[in-house]
């Protein structure tokens, strides 16, 4: 079962909601019994089971859009950011609150300049992407290892069409689909473990999974994040 996140505001009705991390929120009048919403939610289960489904498929939708016009929705650890571009000959990428400011230097004192434009955006985008990327399953790959106490030699991010991640259990190198940086970082976390608990065993043998478990007792939970498109 997904996780149910409470709140307590003060209003007159109990509100929940299914959002894009697949875990229910519950907003509550203050003084409303934990049992009481446990209730509701049982009620309502079906409903809430559908809009699960609903939102795993619009996550997927979602996350995979890849026109980068001004208004649309940009994934980054699990988050969406509302695109803007701002013309400018220095390019980068700023987050502030909700919004995704990207600097780029595109042109429009040309004609049929849409299609270089378009493409300045998705490298800038996708340079921006890897470098986060980099930076993040560095660090957690460094936090599993000394957790596991194993290596990992060298690990590569890139743009993998079928799959999350790989592991090379021999040269003790990973290689990272750039795609998870746009999943929240539990899922993330997930296979980075995944992949380095392949150093400890090759293959997806109970003892594999018991491994996992022992340092995400709740791995299922970042898995099922994942698990609809590809295969790892
Ligand atoms: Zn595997």
């Amino acid at each position: 079962m997904n996780e149910i996140i409470i709140k307590y505001k003060r209003i007159k009705n109990i509100y929940i909601r299914v959002k894009p991390d697949l875990n229910i929120h519950v907003t509550a009048p203050k003084r409303v019994a934990k049992k009481y919403i446990k209730e509701i939610i049982e009620k309502r289960k079906e409903w809430i089971e559908e809009r699960i489904e609903t939102m795993q498929k619009k996550n997927i939708h979602d996350i995979s859009i890849k026109k980068l016009e001004d208004g649309n929705e940009i994934f980054y650890l699990g988050k969406s950011y509302m695109l803007k571009t701002i013309k400018s000959k220095r390019e980068n990428i700023i987050l502030a609150g909700r919004i995704m400011y990207m600097y780029v230097n595109i042109k429009n004192d040309l004609q049929n300049n849409e299609n270089i434009n378009k493409r300045k955006k998705e490298v800038l985008l996708d340079i921006w992407y890897k470098k986060e990327a980099i930076k993040l399953f560095d660090e957690l790959i460094k936090k599993y290892s000394s957790l596991m106490n194993i290596k990992v030699e060298t690990f590569t991010v890139k743009k993998l069409k079928s799959k999350w991640g790989s592991c090379d259990t021999v040269k003790k190198h990973i290689v990272l689909n750039l795609e998870l940086i746009k999943y929240p970082i539990h899922a993330i976390e997930y296979i980075i473990l995944h992949e380095m608990a392949h150093l400890i065993y090759p293959n997806h043998s109970k003892n594999f999974y018991n491994t996992v478990a022992l340092y995400m007792p709740e791995w299922k939970k970042a898995k099922i994040i994942l698990d609809t498109f590809f295969d790892i």
